[in-house]
């Protein structure tokens, strides 16, 4: 295998070589079947078990509770942003909203074309550089549920504790499941890409509590409501397989790793010592406010754009790939998910601070 470089790509991302070396012999010939991985029926029972294991050890290391259902989904992170308000509000109901950047404002216009969504928070005129505290905003009560991004991969900002709220939660973990513990009781629904931490893209994690599984209106069609799929165990339809299959490696990689909690203390040290690096000169600046600083993005700015465009130039060429900014905000982000090696980080600080000797 040739040399790998460190990727720093926000999503798709760097995934565990273990995983992506037994991807490889799997896609050609899974266990011993004679037949590839993606080639297989999902119905088959070989598939079958890879489905139902990846299920288990996601309820496992995440701790759910059994009246929540796991389902496999595709359409992305973003069809969600219409699936949640399409089951869970329907016209005339309202959910209340978080807008702390680019894909908590999708998603509220998504619930603004089904239902009606109350922001009651935006961080937009401080380029969304922090996350709101409990006191910083108030829920409506007539609302259905609060929805908010645990981590706003864009902005490098994520909330240090999950939001306290009497209504219900509903969470967009994309960037950030797995790479911590969470208690699943205050939430009804959970969902993620799988494309950051916990796999390839094409796969959707939704976690759904049993009772609103009732709520979808009529005029919801077949594929677009959780029922349909929480019924079939993901299955009604063929599934995203090779997403499934990938999803329960990478699950089974954090298990011999500790799992979440392990991970996050791992996390913290990963990005502490970027974090360090950005605090200890002027000449990079973080872009969210220390209070709400990432684990998973951090992001940063050098005195010019010029002199950005060199740090990822060079960076490139030292082996430091995806170290671009999002569009939006410009910059750089180093985007440090779970399968990030704190090697990685290490040698990206060094790389930092002779850049900065040399500008
Ligand atoms: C990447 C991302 C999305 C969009 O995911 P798609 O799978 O491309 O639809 C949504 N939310 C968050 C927090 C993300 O990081």
């Amino acid at each position: 295998m040739p040399e790998r470089i460190y990727n720093f790509s926000p999503g798709p991302a760097t995934l565990p070589v273990d995983v992506l070396a037994q991807a490889a012999k799997d896609i050609v010939n899974f266990n011993d079947k004679g037949i590839g991985l993606i080639e297989m029926s999902h119905r088959s029972k070989e598939f079958m078990a890879v489905a139902e294991e990846a299920e288990s050890l996601v309820r496992e290391l995440l701790n759910i509770p059994s009246n929540y259902k796991i389902l496999f989904l595709q359409g992305g992170a973003s069809s969600q942003f219409a699936m949640v308000p399409m089951n869970l509000l329907g016209p005339g109901k309202k959910g209340s909203y978080l807008n702390t950047g680019t894909w908590a404002k999708k998603a509220i216009k998504e619930a603004n074309i089904i239902a009606s969504a109350h922001v009651a928070y935006s961080s937009e005129e401080s380029t969304f550089n922090h996350v709101p505290g409990d006191s910083d905003y108030s829920v409506d009560s007539d609302s259905e549920y609060l929805y908010f991004v645990s981590n706003n991969t864009i902005y490098g900002t994520q909330f240090q504790s999950m939001p306290k709220s009497d209504k219900m939660l509903v969470c967009d973990m994309s960037s950030d499941i797995m790479s911590r513990p969470f208690d699943m009781n205050q939430f009804g629904l959970v969902f993620a890409g799988a494309q950051k931490n916990i796999g390839p893209a094409g796969g959707t994690l939704v976690i759904v509590r049993d009772d609103l599984l009732d709520r979808t209106p009529d005029t919801v069609p077949t594929m677009f409501r959780y029922n349909t799929h929480a019924d079939k165990g993901s299955m009604f339809n063929t599934p995203p397989c090779f997403a499934i299959y990938i999803i329960g490696l990478v699950c089974k990689w954090l298990k011999k790793n500790g799992g979440v909690t392990a991970m996050e203390k791992i996390n913290k040290e990963k990005a502490a010592l970027l974090y360090q690096a950005i605090d200890s000169t002027d000449f990079y600046r973080g872009h969210a406010q220390k209070s709400s600083r990432s684990l998973m993005n951090v992001t940063f700015n050098l005195p010019t754009p010029e002199l950005e465009a060199r740090f990822v130039a060079e960076a490139s060429a030292k082996g430091f790939d995806g170290l671009k900014g999002h569009r939006s905000i410009g910059g750089c982000r180093a985007s440090i998910y779970n399968a990030f090696p704190q090697q990685g980080v290490v040698d990206l600080v060094d790389f930092m601070k002779e850049f900065e000797k040399n500008a």
